[in-house]
């Protein structure tokens, strides 16, 4: 079985993409990223701050705005807008989830399209569905990325996914039919998911349940992609896939930590990057 390493590919992407930010930079354009936290949120502040660490090892510019719990929806539409018309700024994203008195998907519609790095406004997901993607949800682009690199080919594949949420199942579907797979997207109202499950060439799990998916799911020689990112009941960092189950059956696996995980922030950084290399162009 061979081991999908984040970390490896993460380092590698890097390598290639603060080329690219120097390249940018001789040609007086520095890529801009912008984070807003709002409240505080301890996996969110994580998260925040891998994103600012990773932006300034490569050059970039990187920004975090931290508003209060308290702050109103009013205030931060209007740091929206400003970041919206930042020239600077090259790609934004608030950090979710949100506290209760702010509507998510206001804020969410707010952020100009061509700077929404997540990729969750209505009009991306509307450019990803039609294969013509502006901006794409960076977990999704990052398993795509993972596989690419791996030289795992999804032309004629059945991939099954997991999970239907708009940050992950759901673009990963889109995606992977752009790449000529054949598509199934399960979720908790699946009938018999372990034979569902056990058609894939490639199974993809989103779930949010530690260990659910063990060997019973998994095809003998599949791909396994594991997106969870859950504590097993010791408390330890572990994924929806029973690796050591599943380790004899897949034929490549993702571990989690070090699978998806680090390919996230990776695809993030393309995507502002590829936004400021089309300013640079003009
Ligand atoms: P989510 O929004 O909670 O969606 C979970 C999906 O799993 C739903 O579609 C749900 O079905 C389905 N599901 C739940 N229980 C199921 C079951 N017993 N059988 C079949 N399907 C079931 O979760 P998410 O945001 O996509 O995240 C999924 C996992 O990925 C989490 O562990 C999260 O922490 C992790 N994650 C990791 C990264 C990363 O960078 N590594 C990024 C994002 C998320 P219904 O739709 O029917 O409810």
């Amino acid at each position: 079985m061979i081991k999908l390493d984040g970390k490896k590919v993460a380092a590698a992407q890097d390598e290639k993409m603060a080329q690219r930010v120097a390249d940018l930079k001789d040609k007086g354009v520095t890529p801009g990223i912008a984070v807003i936290l709002v409240g505080d949120n301890s996996a969110s502040a994580v998260y925040v701050r891998n994103k600012q660490r990773r932006a300034e090892k490569l050059g970039m510019n990187s920004q975090l705005i931290h508003f209060q719990a308290d702050v109103t929806e009013k205030e931060l539409l209007e740091k929206i807008d400003e970041l919206n018309h930042d020239p600077e700024i090259d790609g934004f994203l608030v950090q979710l989830p949100l506290p209760d008195h702010i509507d998510e998907d206001r804020v969410i519609n707010a952020i100009d399209s061509k700077k929404d790095v997540d990729g969750f406004a209505p009009e991306n997901v509307g450019h990803l569905w039609i294969g013509e993607p502006q901006t794409k949800p960076a977990t999704a682009a990052g398993i795509l990325m993972m596989l690419d690199y791996y030289d795992v080919d999804l032309d004629g594949k059945n991939v099954v996914i997991i999970g239907r949420s708009n940050i992950v199942g759901k673009p990963v579907a889109a995606m992977m039919l752009d790449k000529n797979a054949t598509v199934t997207v399960a979720h908790s109202h699946t009938k018999n998911l372990k034979e569902l499950a056990k058609t894939a060439d490639v199974l993809v799990v989103a779930i949010g349940r530690a260990k659910m998916i063990n060997k019973d799911y998994v095809k003998d020689g599949a791909v396994v992609i594991d997106v969870g990112m859950d504590r097993d009941e010791n408390g330890k960092l572990c994924g929806d896939v029973d690796f050591d189950d599943v380790e004899s059956t897949a034929s490549m696996m993702t571990p989690v930590p070090g699978g998806v995980g680090p390919m996230t922030i990776t695809a993030l950084m393309d995507q502002v990057i590829e936004i400021a290399e089309k300013r640079a162009n003009g």
